[in-house]
């Protein structure tokens, strides 16, 4: 089970260091159970020095750009996160997809630069409402993952690769989908990347995001193929993330 925060564009240094102390302190006392925080690129190294001792908990990035390096004013490669020590990002994020545009082939583009540059990711997929509502949303979220992924991995892969499932219309809104609602989703995402890939998809980790919060995480959390939680809002605040991450040690089926 992993147990990501998101914390987007927020956060002075100083808030990042005393909220990565915070979880540091906090600690992880399930084996099972890894933590991870997406940081803004500034602070991906001061925060992930304070974790050089933490075999379970990591500093990930939010974004790479598709291209190892060039002239790509402002943008971060994989290759750079990783000779900064930094192992994963989050790739596909909603917000990625719809405020910077970012297409399906964009995202397959940097998903495939991750593979070849052994970065781990975290793939982010999800609905919009209007889809939703059409009762449309397995089709959509088959049609980006099918989109967003290359047609083969490298068996070696498989460990550094994790998706989110991210109802557009639950991320930062309060709405969150009904624990039916993630469970059947992710039930359904599973079989799909059973069928297109085979056995080796079968245990691939599916995080719930939208709104996720002490409130509601034991009952997500507790799905079963449900494993973990990508969390944005309550990932800023030490007291409510360290308390998702204590509800997830208490789940039964770690
Ligand atoms: C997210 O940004 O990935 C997210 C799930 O945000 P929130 O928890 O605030 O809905």
């Amino acid at each position: 089970m992993l147990i990501a925060g998101n914390w987007k564009m927020n956060l002075t240094l100083e808030e990042s260091l005393n909220l990565v102390k915070a979880v540091r302190s906090a600690g992880v006392k399930n084996e099972a159970i890894k933590v991870g925080m997406a940081v803004p690129f500034p602070y991906l190294v001061p925060c992930s020095e304070l974790l050089e001792e933490s075999e379970n908990i990591s500093i990930g990035a939010q974004n790479i750009h598709a291209e190892s390096n060039g002239a790509f004013t402002g943008e971060t490669s994989a290759d750079m996160l990783l000779s900064c020590r930094i192992e994963w990002t989050i790739i596909g994020h909603s917000e990625r997809r719809y405020l910077f545009h970012e297409s399906n082939e964009v995202v397959k583009a940097k998903v495939e630069r991750a593979v070849a540059s052994n970065l781990g990711i975290i793939l982010c997929v999800g609905e919009p409402k209007e889809v939703r509502n059409r009762g449309e949303e397995e089709d959509f979220v088959s049609n980006q993952l099918m989109e967003s992924l290359p047609a083969e991995l490298p068996d070696s892969y498989w460990s550094k690769i994790v998706l989110a499932y991210e109802p557009v219309w639950a991320i930062g809104t309060g709405l969150t989908a009904s624990p039916k609602q993630a469970q059947t989703m992710h039930a359904f995402i599973r079989r799909q990347m059973e069928s297109t890939f085979g056995s080796r998809a079968k245990g691939i980790s599916i995080l719930y995001g939208g709104s996720m919060k002490p409130g509601n995480a034991s009952e997500l959390l507790d799905q079963q193929d449900i494993d973990g939680g990508l969390i944005g809002g309550a990932s800023l605040k030490a007291e409510s993330f360290i308390e998702i991450i204590r509800q997830a040690e208490q789940i039964e089926k770690i």
